[in-house]
């Protein structure tokens, strides 16, 4: 069984965010940058698959510049087999990300698609479900145990006061939740390895997809301390 694991590019999660003078965004200037939180642990879910002889192959993909590529080769270094970079440097909303996914999707036919529940930089909590609706595909939002048995994969997710369990057709989508699993850190000798393995590069366009946004920031500001100590004092 192939599959597909998309990971993004953000700010580590240690970095006190700077909002640039002019409030057109955050400052990433000199900034250190990871990996998602959530989508290390659907590359932990995909190895683990891996390691029990149910996923054959995983690909990686991320959507983003071409610094991403150090992303792609930390989830190499992990235990994927290969990785997309889908390269763009604009600022895309969750749709455009959704749709280059999507095809991506269609490309490669994995089984399971495998992303985090949300990325913690803009918290969008989104692009799973979006490419849920774009393939037709099950999903299974914020898993916190995944068991594939036969041509269904049982997700249980973690709902207000309680875990629900369903039965998804495969082809389908899991996002992930923090408790399903602790990711590995690599070894150097995967970090080596990794850097053999294949990672292709595609455009938007040679992807047949328009990225053009349906919406446009305003104005990032900085949430005061003073206002969020109050509020959480009450
Ligand atoms: P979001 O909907 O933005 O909160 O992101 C949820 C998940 O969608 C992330 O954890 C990733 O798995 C995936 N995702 C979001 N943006 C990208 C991107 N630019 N490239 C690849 N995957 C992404």
């Amino acid at each position: 069984m192939k599959v597909l694991v998309a990971v993004k590019r953000v700010v580590d999660y240690n970095v006190k965010v700077r909002v640039k003078a002019d409030n057109s965004g955050v400052d990433l200037a000199n900034v250190k940058m990871s990996m998602n939180p959530f989508c290390e642990i659907a590359v932990e879910e995909a190895v683990r698959l891996k390691e029990k002889g149910v996923a054959s192959e995983i690909v990686v993909v991320t959507v983003g510049p071409a610094t991403a590529q150090e992303q792609l080769r930390t989830a190499l270094a992990l235990g994927a087999d290969r990785a997309v970079l889908v390269e763009s440097a604009e600022e895309l909303t969750s749709l455009a990300v959704a749709k280059l996914l999507k095809a991506v999707v269609d490309k490669e036919q994995p089984q399971l698609v495998i992303l985090g529940k949300q990325a913690i930089d803009s918290d969008n909590n989104q692009t799973g479900q979006m490419l849920a609706a774009l393939s037709g595909y099950a999903q299974g939002t914020f898993a916190s145990k995944v068991e594939v048995a036969g041509d269904k994969v049982n997700v249980t997710r973690e709902v207000d006061g309680g875990l629900q369990t369903v039965a998804l057709n495969l082809p389908a989508i899991v996002t992930t939740d923090l408790r399903l699993n602790e990711p590995r850190y690599a070894s150097l000798p995967n970090i080596m390895k990794a850097k053999k393995k294949p990672l292709e590069t595609v455009t938007p366009d040679a992807l047949g997809v328009s990225t053009a946004s349906t919406n446009k920031t305003l104005k990032v500001e900085a949430r005061l301390l003073a206002a969020r100590v109050s509020r959480s004092s009450r």
